[in-house]
């Protein structure tokens, strides 16, 4: 079966971070184009991926000559070669590609991605950084940020809210977060309800503001 046209995404740079992203994609069903300069890497990737190609991106006629221009989706996954990751999300840029995300090595090569005007900047290692510091420091057993301030967490229950239905428990009026899911020990998450009673030892899931989530997931 062939993709949506909004399911068509172009990969440029199939190392570590953009060949696991194209993989899952193609798992999911779109339709990627995965570009190398490196001909092992797009050899090693051939087979996974709908389309492959050995080209130099910094070129804009290549990326022309791909059909890059038509698709609604491309990743600049260049680290290390800087030049080479502004080269490719400027031609990108001018190829009036609607959905561009660009991968940064550092926040100043971030700044320089976003002024160009790059639609979505990702810093996979230090936001991985963050959220393992966030497991590592406390009980969270998963913790995502979302802009403006809100986190959702995956946390063992503190005591201090267990024994009555949340409803009653005031979690939200307390703390500021809301209990949305419940694990019991061997059971599958299920949501929660304003009956539900959390026990010792149930998993919880969490949102609300990043301070409160973090305050909640802190108490005994
Ligand atoms: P990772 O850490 O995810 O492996 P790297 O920055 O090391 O990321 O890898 C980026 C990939 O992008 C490399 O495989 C490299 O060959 C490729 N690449 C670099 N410059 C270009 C370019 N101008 N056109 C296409 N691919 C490129």
């Amino acid at each position: 079966a062939k993709a949506p046209a909004d399911q068509r995404l172009a990969v440029i740079g199939l190392g570590r971070f953009g060949s696991s992203l194209a993989n899952e994609l193609t798992q999911r069903g779109w339709d990627v184009l995965g570009i190398d300069t490196d001909d092992r890497l797009v050899q090693k990737h051939s087979d996974g991926l709908a389309h492959a190609a050995v080209a130099d991106c910094t070129d804009p006629e290549v990326l022309r000559q791909l059909g890059v221009h038509e698709f609604t989706s491309a990743v600049v996954a260049i680290g290390t070669d800087i030049e080479a990751s502004i080269l490719v999300t400027s031609n990108l840029l001018e190829a009036e590609v609607p959905n561009i995300w660009a991968k940064a090595i550092s926040r100043q090569h971030g700044q320089i991605l976003e002024r160009l005007g790059a639609h979505h900047v990702v810093l996979p290692e230090y936001e991985m950084g963050e959220r393992v510091a966030h497991l590592v420091t406390g009980r969270m057993l998963d913790f995502i940020e979302f802009d403006d301030d809100f986190a959702l967490v995956k946390t063992v229950a503190p005591e201090l809210v267990t024994g009555v239905p949340l409803g009653r428990s005031q979690v939200r009026s307390k703390y500021g977060v809301t209990v949305v899911g419940i694990k019991r020990p061997g059971e599958d998450f299920t949501y929660a309800t304003a009956e539900t009673v959390i026990e010792k030892g149930d998993v919880i899931i969490v949102t609300g503001k990043t301070h409160a989530v973090e305050t909640f997931a802190d108490l005994s």
